[in-house]
């Protein structure tokens, strides 16, 4: 339920609103916007006096809120969220942030120089995981810690902000000392305690749709993490499990409207994962920033040929530079930028 309250009503008012409905035993969330004001109650089990606090000064309208994820939802709020990951580099608002790197980071070399190339053709932070969720035990497994400190490493060189996957609490408590936003992966997305611990971390998540989630399960995963006093949550469509063996995966250009009208969240595109197929993502992503995506993520590599995951789809660093360039003028078409890269 939310507490929709006069715009510019006084603290002593809203706090007023807040300490009935914790008298109750609710949650009380108090979220002041350029609109309205609101308070949040979470814990309803549908047997809450409304009337009580409907009668109270400034307190405008209650509204029912209607999905069964609350705090994501548009109804919960109706302005989208910023989800700041590093100064200057924030998803939501009007800039197109470009998350580029390799799928791995496999060496001190390879990450720097990925590093370099992401920053040289105008990308705004780097990705690479250190900790890799693989289809196979016998697949390479990621560096572990070492490879978060070459992502640091990579960060100093360059300024780059820094996105690294997160498979356990464990990982997730070291990502939110050596990086800038976790990565929840597609396998994780509903590994329900995982999202509870990154929800307490208070670091921003970026939340990739699992393999076979629909939308609202995706919704549902991330209501977990606001659920722990955290909305610095990035939604990533990352193609679903499909038919065609023709791709990797079925990239859903749907998901990126469909999520800007029932959540107030950011939501990125990962042509990469989202086809499998390196001459894929270049069209992939172009359609991603067309249709409003806040975010591009995308494989690139230095030398994709020795990658040692997912090569195949991993763009060469003058596909990624021309990939880049093509963003740049999508955005502009549609009044949104690619922000230039933060400074080093
Ligand atoms: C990744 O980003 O490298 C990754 C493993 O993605 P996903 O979780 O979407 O498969
Ligand atoms: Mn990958």
């Amino acid at each position: 339920m939310l507490v929709v309250m006069r715009h510019g009503a006084s603290a002593a008012d809203v706090e007023r609103v807040v300490a009935i409905i914790t008298e109750m035993g609710y949650a009380a969330h108090p979220m002041p916007g350029a609109q309205r004001t609101a308070v949040g109650i979470v814990g309803n089990d549908g047997r809450i006096d409304a009337g009580r606090i409907e009668a109270l000064p400034s307190v405008v309208r209650i509204i029912h809120v209607t999905q069964p994820y609350k705090q994501v939802s548009r109804e919960w709020r109706d302005e989208p969220t910023i989800v700041t990951i590093a100064p200057g580099v924030s998803f939501g608002g009007i800039e197109v942030p470009i998350v580029a790197g390799p799928c791995s980071v496999e060496s001190e070399a390879q990450i720097i120089r990925a590093a370099q190339i992401v920053r040289a053709a105008g990308g705004t932070a780097l990705r690479g995981g250190a900790f890799k969720p693989r289809s196979s035990p016998y697949s390479f497994q990621g560096l572990g810690i070492e490879g978060l400190r070459l992502l640091v490493r990579a960060r100093e060189e360059t300024g780059l902000p820094i996105v690294t996957e997160a498979m356990d609490d464990e990982g997730a408590r070291l990502i939110a000392e050596y990086a800038d936003c976790i990565q929840i992966g597609a396998r994780n997305m509903q590994n329900y305690s995982l999202l509870k611990a990154v929800g307490k971390l208070g670091r921003p998540v970026l939340l990739k749709r699992g393999l076979a989630a629909t939308i609202a399960d995706l919704l549902l995963s991330a209501e977990y993490i606001l659920a722990e006093g955290n909305s610095q949550v990035i939604l990533c469509e990352r193609g679903v499990r499909t038919f065609d063996p023709a791709v990797r995966n079925m990239f859903d250009l749907t998901a990126i409207p469909l999520v800007h009208s029932m959540s107030h969240l950011p939501i990125i595109a990962d042509p990469s994962h989202g086809t499998g197929l390196r001459d894929m993502v270049t069209p992939m992503a172009r359609a991603a920033v067309a249709a409003g995506a806040d975010g591009i993520l995308v494989e690139m590599h230095p030398e994709p040929e020795r990658a040692l995951s997912d090569g195949a789809q991993s763009l060469y660093p003058d596909q990624f530079k021309a990939l880049m360039d093509e963003l740049r003028g999508v955005a502009t078409a549609i009044g949104r930028s690619v922000p230039s890269a933060p400074q080093a």
